[in-house]
């Protein structure tokens, strides 16, 4: 066994997990194992087991919801760090909601939504946790976390804590600051504002009809998989490509929604990479646009 995992479990620092298959944890339900997935409950063990995977030199990463991760066939060399009890807080202050990273986000959207705050309609159909939002900046309907979130503690990977702002986090479509930096979102504080709780749940039953009738829910997917280029819309692009229902092994382009990629039987990671690298290659070359992705691929193939 690897002296790090080893060191982990003597020291009880997590829940380790051994070569656990991250398919299960993945909403694309693909995804080879983690050498270790280590579930960790509080601040303290985290930095310990970060102080650990240093001094070991041993690669890292946290995992949400998996709703945003295409993780690899042959998984993840390394050790994946699930966020558990510690993480799972959440406290209200009038308008503003303090809550641990962990917390999945569709639950905050409804607690608010009860509360009667305004604000964070937009997430009531986005099955990540805060953290994985925060850290993509992610948003819908007109809105993203860009607009409600006031800061967040942040654990940089030498152990020190920072507050960041959104100054700090310079949100853009799909993207934070924190992308480019090693670090883990440990709680956040969301700044909504009173408003009338029946236009509040109107509106969030129009997002999740609208949703359920023009998303694929029925199947695993990671929701959308490409950007949007400027002025315009990837699953448009794709759709007039005729490209909806196009299967490749068990990944096909969504008959409902053709910037989603549905796993329609034991998909393997490759037939989705390949479906990817195929439509864009179709987009590159009727539109002269280079798509990018907006799932992040993790791991070895
Ligand atoms: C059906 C469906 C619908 C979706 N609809 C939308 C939508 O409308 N809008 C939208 O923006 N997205 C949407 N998504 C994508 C996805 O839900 C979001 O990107 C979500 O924010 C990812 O959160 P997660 O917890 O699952 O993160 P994961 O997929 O687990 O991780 C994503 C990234 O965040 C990082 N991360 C996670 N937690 C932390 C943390 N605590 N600190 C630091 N980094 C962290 C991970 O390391 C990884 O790099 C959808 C997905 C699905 C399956």
């Amino acid at each position: 066994m690897q002296e790090w995992i080893d060191i982990l479990q003597k020291n009880k620092l997590g829940e380790v997990l051994l070569n656990e298959p991250l398919s299960k944890h993945t909403t694309w339900k693909v995804g080879g194992p983690a050498d270790a997935l280590v579930i960790i409950n509080t601040k303290k063990e985290l930095q310990m087991v970060l102080a650990v995977l240093k001094q070991f030199d041993v690669l890292w990463k946290v995992l949400g919801k998996g709703s945003n991760l295409l993780v690899q066939d042959k998984g993840y060399r390394g050790a994946i760090l699930k966020l558990g009890t510690e993480f799972q807080d959440i406290s209200f202050n009038e308008t503003s909601i303090k809550v641990g990273s962990g917390f999945p986000l569709i639950r905050l959207a409804n607690l608010a939504a009860k509360r009667g705050l305004t604000g964070l309609e937009f997430a009531g159909g986005i099955p990540g946790t805060v953290g994985g939002a925060v850290f993509m900046n992610a948003g819908a309907h007109g809105s993203d976390i860009a607009h409600v979130l006031q800061e967040a503690e942040i654990l940089l990977a030498n152990g020190e804590i920072e507050i960041w702002d959104t100054n700090n986090f310079a949100f853009q479509y799909r993207t934070s600051a924190l992308q480019q930096k090693k670090a883990i979102i440990l709680h956040a504080i969301f700044r909504l504002q009173e408003g009338n709780r029946k236009k509040i749940a109107d509106d969030m039953a129009n997002f999740k009809s609208r949703r359920s009738s023009s998303q694929p829910y029925h199947l695993p997917n990671a929701g959308s998989v490409f950007r949007n280029p400027e002025n315009n819309y990837a699953g448009r692009l794709i759709e007039e490509l005729g490209l909806k229902g196009y299967q490749i092994g068990g990944a096909q382009i969504s008959t409902l929604h053709a910037n989603f990629i549905v796993n329609v039987g034991n998909a393997t990671a490759k037939d989705i990479l390949t479906l990817i690298s195929f439509v864009k290659e179709k987009v590159k070359e009727e539109y002269n646009i280079s798509l990018r992705t907006e799932i992040e691929v993790v791991g070895e193939g």
